[in-house]
């Protein structure tokens, strides 16, 4: 088993990294998204141990990351609207599909047309592209299935004996994964929702469309756009409910079901808006963030479905925010957290 190093990001760290990356090896670090599982993405075997290393599907494919546009040349076409794009969301938590040449390996892009490419703003994430001087193939660095790591604890918990080294940089100020943009097939479409917005993009691109699955699960035979929306990710062991209705109506709700869970003798809890925290005492709130800011709900979500796992949890009931904005990527995760499993409050309380 190897032995995993978690380190500072000094200068030192940031050398010893990239000699791990040049020399085909994995190295977890940093971004303003979530923390990434990283290899040099023009090495076809250092690509494929990140799917080992993750037990992630071979079918799924990864985001390559770069510091610098001239990275692209001799890997990718620029399709028309790439270049203002780039220009007002790089770097940031923005995903764009470009058409690739063979100097990208199948094992990247699972062997599509189209690779995914993004210039992410995180200081360290940025210095360790520069200091390696390579295109990075990185997907979230957690074990397949398990929510993606804002906390380099998180990637330990996942990744301790699998990989050499964790950069540590703090928690992640986004914690959730960046906004995955089609612009190579007919009109714009989000295939993941993150947080660049879909509202933020039509100022540069025009309208933009959102994939069908964002908000539910994928139809039976339906064509994934994004192979990774045919995975349930993010779940945790326990069962989530989302619960929808007025607001007076769903803290009710939240209760009830909490007691009738607990009645039943399952381990059960709520996720609810910082506001209704108090109301909410006697069932285990897990704070989600104030109910007008999506963006804490986004930076929370992956720490409290792990917490709730830690805690064994297997009955779990969550309130819901609008899906606009930074909320659409929430409702994205929390839904597929919860295999979009819903109650209407109000049937909860004519149930009594
Ligand atoms: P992760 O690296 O874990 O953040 O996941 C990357 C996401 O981007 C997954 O949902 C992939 O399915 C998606 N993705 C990456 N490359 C492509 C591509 N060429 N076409 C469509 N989706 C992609
Ligand atoms: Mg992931």
């Amino acid at each position: 088993m190897l032995q995993t190093q978690v380190l500072r990001p000094d200068a030192d760290a940031l050398q010893a990294a990239a000699q791990i990356l040049r020399t085909g090896g994995l190295v977890a670090f940093p971004t303003e998204t979530v923390y990434g599982l990283g290899a040099n993405a023009l090495d076809r075997d250092a690509v494929l141990s990140i799917f080992a290393a993750k037990g992630r599907p071979a079918d799924n494919p990864l985001i390559v990351h770069i510091h610098d546009e001239a990275q692209l040349e001799g890997l990718v076409e620029l399709p028309p609207l790439a270049r203002p794009l780039m220009r007002r969301f790089w770097p940031g938590p923005l995903t764009i599909l470009m058409p690739r040449t063979d100097r990208i390996p199948d094992a990247v892009t699972a062997g599509l047309e189209t690779v995914a490419i993004r210039m992410p703003s995180h200081p360290v994430a940025r210095r360790l592209l520069q200091v390696c001087e390579l295109p990075v193939a990185a997907p979230s660095a957690n074990r397949s299935g398990k929510p993606s790591p804002t906390t380099a604890a998180h990637v330990l918990e996942d990744m301790d004996g699998r990989i050499p080294l964790i950069l540590d940089g703090g928690s992640c100020e986004v914690g959730l994964e960046s906004t995955v943009l089609d612009i190579c097939h007919g009109a714009p479409c989000i295939l993941r929702p993150g947080y660049v917005t879909r509202e933020e993009l039509a100022e540069v691109i025009g309208p933009v469309e959102v994939a069908g699955s964002v908000l539910r699960p994928l139809a039976k035979g339906e064509f994934a756009r994004s192979p990774g929306m045919r995975y349930r990710h993010y779940a945790p062991e326990g069962q989530i409910t989302l619960v929808t209705g007025a607001e007076a109506d769903v803290v009710e709700a939240l209760r009830r079901l909490h007691r009738a869970a607990c009645a039943e003798g399952r381990r059960s809890c709520v996720m609810c808006f910082t506001e209704h925290c108090a109301a909410l005492r006697d069932c285990l709130p897990h704070d989600i963030g104030s109910r007008d800011k999506p963006e804490e709900a986004a930076r929370r979500l992956f720490d409290t479905l792990r917490t709730v796992d830690d805690e064994g949890m297997d009955a779990i009931f969550s309130e819901v925010m609008p899906p606009e904005g930074v909320g659409l990527a929430v409702m994205n995760r929390l839904g597929r957290a919860a295999a979009f499993r819903t109650v209407d409050a109000r049937i909860v309380l004519q149930d009594g």
